[in-house]
């Protein structure tokens, strides 16, 4: 049995039940952090570690922003909270109408939530409400795809794909999966694999299993982010995107680690050149300062829905939170998005990705890598497994470079970056020296 926390901290831990968190062994070694500044975070030792995952790929502008700060503090002491439902303020229509600016084509509708999940279950709650004021109310089931992931609510953990996520809880949503794209004649691919566009064409199996007039969406990551980096082949997207439109099936995009930068566009919708019919956002979208998610959609499936609504004085969609698009949340938005335009943000992220994704693939060779995947300024890394413990080695090598002062994500069998859009060269490198020291002390 490991030690009562309580024992061996000042701070008792035992009422605190960590999400995604090994609780066990957090508290047997805790990582406190206690302050950040910029692209580092601060532990309870007062030590400086390299934020190599921009928080958990939210602060891309670097932490502590004091224009963010500032504007909360505003917004806290004007109106700190106003009744989401049936009551209005500015800025959540000003956010509104500047996120329906940057979105891609006519997704010009914006639905806020406070998370990613909540994204996840707003879009396809949209999508079985346009289905059926279509007049095609069969039209419910969602098509994730293999290694996604949506969130950790009954949608994100039914039609996302990552077996450790899903295994506990039994049915849920209706939901089919793609396969996913990480094939081994991608290995070592930098930036956009070449090979596996026809994964696509899966579409038309689940077509002929489940019929489309039984699916109402496909809901994919542009990159899948959390199972490791897996960036699409050229033109799977688009395949994707054709055959959606050939059997009357909505695409969503989750965004919620591409959207505002992180691929070096404004959206991974941009990268690929495809437009999805929803873009789901969160993180980014307020820099990580406070919570909030948002679904942009594109015109006709708001007009669908809102034109059936009946009397004027009936909610078109029964659908919404406490805090949808909350004061601060939104002053926040406002504050986060103005730092992206003003810096240049992700124009940087872009001119400076091709150096990154140097760096990272210059790994390769190195102990434990079996593949590295780079796209903008995020990467993944799959460590060889001890046997039958895919997810020890990455733990450990993550531990090894927290004491040399760098965090990087760990997860399943792989090593994750996502560092921040302020990021120098020189941090670059030094981050990488850190891995390659890492690896060969590990070896
Ligand atoms: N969608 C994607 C692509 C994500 O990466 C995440 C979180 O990592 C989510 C959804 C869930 O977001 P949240 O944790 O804010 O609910």
């Amino acid at each position: 049995m490991t030690q009562r926390a309580s024992q061996l901290s000042p701070q008792p831990m035992d009422a605190l039940w960590m999400p995604y968190t090994a609780n066990r062994q957090f508290k047997s070694a805790p990582r406190m952090i206690t302050g950040a500044q910029g692209n580092y975070l601060i532990d309870d030792s007062g030590r400086k570690i390299f934020d190599g995952l921009s928080g958990l790929w939210t602060c891309g502008a670097g932490h502590n922003r004091p224009e963010i700060t500032e504007a909360v503090a505003k917004q806290l002491a004007t109106l700190d909270y106003a009744p989401a439902f049936q009551y209005g303020h500015n800025l959540a229509f000003e956010l509104a109408e500047r996120l329906a600016a940057m979105a891609p084509s006519d997704i010009n509708k914006v639905f806020f939530t406070n998370s990613g999940s909540e994204a996840a279950d707003t879009a396809t709650k949209m999508a079985r409400a346009y289905w059926r004021q279509q007049g095609q109310p069969t039209k419910t089931r969602i098509i994730g795809r293999a290694k996604g992931y949506h969130g950790a609510s009954w949608g994100g953990i039914s039609f996302g794909g990552i077996g450790a996520n899903r295994k506990m809880w039994g049915p849920a949503m209706e939901s089919d999966h793609l396969s996913h794209t990480l094939l081994p004649q991608n290995a070592f691919s930098e930036g956009i694999p070449a090979q596996g566009a026809n994964l696509a064409d899966e579409l038309i199996e689940m077509v002929a299993l489940h019929d489309a007039s039984n699916i109402a969406a496909v809901i994919v990551e542009p990159m899948s982010g959390s199972a490791g980096v897996i960036v699409p082949p050229a033109g799977y997207l688009k395949r994707l995107r054709q055959l959606c439109d050939e059997h009357d099936i909505l695409l969503i995009f989750d965004e919620v680690i591409t959207g505002f930068g992180r691929t070096g566009d404004l959206f991974g919708a941009n990268t690929f050149d495809v437009v999805p019919d929803m873009i789901n956002v969160a993180k980014q979208l307020t820099n990580g300062a406070i919570p909030m998610g948002a679904v942009l959609t594109r015109q006709f499936i708001y007009d669908t829905v809102v034109d059936a609504g009946g009397a004027p004085y009936n909610i078109e969609l029964p659908h919404g939170y406490t805090y949808s698009g909350h004061p601060v949340a939104c002053a926040a938005a406002m504050a986060s998005l103005d730092i992206l335009e003003q810096e240049k943000l992700v124009a940087r992220v872009a001119e400076l990705s091709p150096y990154f994704e140097q760096g990272v693939h210059s790994l390769k060779g190195m102990p434990f890598i079996n593949d590295i995947r780079n796209l903008g300024f995020a990467a993944g890394f799959t460590i060889e497994s001890y046997p039958g413990e895919p997810a020890r080695r990455p733990f450990e090598l993550a531990m090894k470079l927290l004491e040399k002062g760098f965090y990087v994500r760990y997860g399943g069998d792989t090593l994750q970056l996502g560092i921040p859009f302020t990021t120098e060269k020189s941090e670059i490198d030094a981050l990488i020296n850190a891995m390659q020291d890492t690896l060969m002390d590990a070896h």
